[in-house]
């Protein structure tokens, strides 16, 4: 569970620039090495992009030596947050997250705030026509397992009953055992506040159990997934965090369609690095849409600071003429994006995206 004490400090850090670092450390389809590799590569491009080979080397190599010999990998992603010596934060993460370095005037916890507001808390709910096994999963954890049984119709079933009879008799009773599931789930949700939902089952009885659910309560449910009812804790933990992981991909899609639909039209939307760098300089990028390993040379104007993808004589902004050539714009523009307020989404394996250009973004106005 995160520390809410350790997220108000970070939340309230305010001695100097900060180097927030985001990795995936998933290991199951990648290896220990290859994260290492990973944030090697990542620390080259930012030192890159500040056109400094020598920034950050220390706080990169205590990273580095966190990763050879102190890191548990026992979480799916983790967050680092460090300071020139007096700040050194750890928060394994029950997700994965896009692997990224970012260096700003504060901690950049947006990433960490957003999986806690998706996986601070969720219940799961396992259902088949008998019975009801409920979870509340928090931070990536199973705090908490309750169950409920049909008891009418467990004992039925022992009996000897005409079998057409028997039949009526148990699509009645698995009726009622479901709309009694939904009412111990309805009151479950309530008693622990939970906001969001995960079913587990069969795809009809999970069909037939949104339809008996109140609007408030079937509104929560945020995915589903194939189950048995017997399966472990541990098996319905790893597929909920898949199902949330999923949400989360899809979540992402819906943004990247919304941007490039809304350029399209000329409302508020644009993709390409030149339109994006234009509008990221005038403070009105509100979603800003990243390709994982997108990068791209570029300039920079040394007066006002405006990034173009382009040469150009003088600035479009201040007709300043001093204009430097920088070899990694995409993390500069990142980095501009946060500053401003916008929120930054770095996105993996969208055909979408990389087919504008790579980079997209959702504008205020
Ligand atoms: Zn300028």
């Amino acid at each position: 569970m995160i520390d809410e004490k350790e997220l108000q400090a970070l939340f309230q850090y305010e001695k100097g620039p900060v180097l927030s670092v985001y990795l995936d450390t998933d290991l199951s389809d990648k290896s220990k090495e290859a994260v290492r590799l990973t944030f090697r590569n990542l620390a080259r491009d930012l030192q890159a992009s500040r056109g400094d080979a020598k920034l950050l080397a220390k706080e990169i190599e205590s990273v580095q030596n966190w990763l050879n010999f102190e890191y548990d990998w026992q979480s799916r992603g983790v967050a680092l947050f460090i300071s020139d010596g007096d700040l050194w934060q750890v928060f394994p993460l029950p997700i994965a997250v896009r692997s990224r370095l970012y260096y700003t005037e504060r901690p950049y916890v947006r990433p960490l705030t957003d999986v806690a507001d998706r996986l601070g808390e969720y219940a799961v709910a396992l259902i088949d026509r008998e019975s009801l096994r409920l979870f509340s999963v928090a931070w990536g954890k199973i705090r908490a397992e309750t169950e409920a049984v049909g008891e009418e119709l467990k004992r039925h079933k022992q009996g000897g009953w005409a079998a057409a009879r028997y039949q009526r008799h148990e699509d009645n009773l698995a009726l009622h055992n479901l709309k009694h599931a939904v009412e111990v789930i309805q009151a479950f949700c309530e008693q622990r506040n939970c906001r969001r939902l995960m079913l587990g089952g069969s795809p009809e009885v999970l069909a037939q159990v949104k339809e008996l659910m109140p609007y408030a309560l079937r509104e929560r449910v945020i995915g589903e997934f194939a189950v048995d009812i017997e399966a472990s804790a541990n098996e319905v933990l790893i597929r909920s965090l898949d199902v949330a992981q999923q949400v989360d991909a899809e979540e992402e899609h819906k943004l990247v369609a919304e941007a490039i639909t809304a350029a399209a039209k000329g409302a508020n939307g644009v993709t390409g690095l030149a339109d994006t760098l234009y509008e990221l300089h005038q403070g009105r990028v509100q979603v800003l849409l990243v390709e994982e390993d997108y990068h791209a040379p570029g300039f920079v104007c040394t007066h006002c600071g405006y990034v173009a993808a382009q040469p150009a004589e003088a600035c479009a902004f201040c007709q300043s003429t001093e204009i430097e050539e920088t070899p990694d714009v995409v993390n500069l523009a990142i980095h501009k994006a946060i500053e401003t307020g916008a929120d930054v989404n770095i996105v993996r394996e969208n055909e979408a995206l990389r087919a504008a250009g790579g980079i997209a973004a959702i504008l205020r106005y």
